[in-house]
């Protein structure tokens, strides 16, 4: 087993490239993995492929230490779950205040899958951009049910599972602020041009932060989290 690996839930969205560059930065040798799950499109599936091509261009350091990708097909939850990323809902606060956009135990899942690969490479660090601070609110997200998760997979596997969430606690400006930390502004651009937020899988429009509709949920947050960084960094 090494603790030098790790083991990146990797969507190619904003966060989830974030905290590849953070381990990255922190691990000799990190994996991807993602999920497919039916959602509607499957712009977040290519720009998986397109950021690990971008870090393997722009930071050959990171590059070297840059190994497998995992894809598991989780399209079943596509069948169980009715949600506004799976099907043709319009996105909308439900009532109890979950997003439409909750697909029940979602991440729960991911987790799960994540930590069964980890375990067959010999990998017990896994690392999630689950976020607490200014974010949809979903129960699977917060550091609370991950540290019961952590138990419950350290128990049930017997093996000494760490579960990473370097954005818990970051707002959407401060996760900016991270990249630029990690990996400066080339890191930065990266995350403008080549991740993906957009509920609506929109890529045809370029704003200061990235593509995307501009109205959905996702969009808005990514853009209001853009600006409130710019204003704070020194022109
Ligand atoms: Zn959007």
């Amino acid at each position: 087993m090494t603790q030098k690996s790790a083991l990146v839930l990797f969507s190619g969205g904003q966060d989830s490239t974030i905290c590849l560059a953070y381990a990255l930065r922190k691990f000799d040798r990190v994996e991807t993995i993602g999920f497919y799950y039916g959602q509607r499109h499957d712009v977040e599936m290519q720009c998986r492929e397109t950021v690990r091509d971008a870090i393997r261009r722009e930071f050959p350091e990171w590059g070297n230490k840059l190994a497998e990708d995992h894809v598991c097909d989780l399209s079943v939850l596509g069948d169980i779950s009715e949600t506004s990323l799976t099907r043709d809902r319009p996105i909308e606060t439900e009532v109890g205040g979950l997003p439409s956009t909750f697909v029940p135990g979602r991440n729960l899942m991911f987790i799960t899958l994540a930590a069964a690969v980890a375990w067959r490479r010999g990998i017990a660090t896994l690392i999630g951009g689950m976020c607490e601070t200014d974010y949809s609110g979903y129960p699977d997200c917060r550091r609370s049910t991950l540290d019961a998760q952590e138990l419950t997979l350290r128990r049930g596997m017997d093996f000494p599972f760490v579960i990473d969430t370097p954005l818990m606690w970051l707002d959407k400006a401060e996760t900016w602020d991270f990249a630029q930390e990690l990996g400066g502004t080339k890191l930065v651009n990266l995350v403008v041009e080549e991740t993906h937020t957009c509920y609506k899988g929109d890529r045809s429009h370029r704003h200061e932060w990235g593509y995307g509709c501009g109205t959905c949920p996702a969009c808005e947050l990514r853009a209001k989290g853009y600006q409130t960084w710019r204003q704070q960094v020194p022109a």
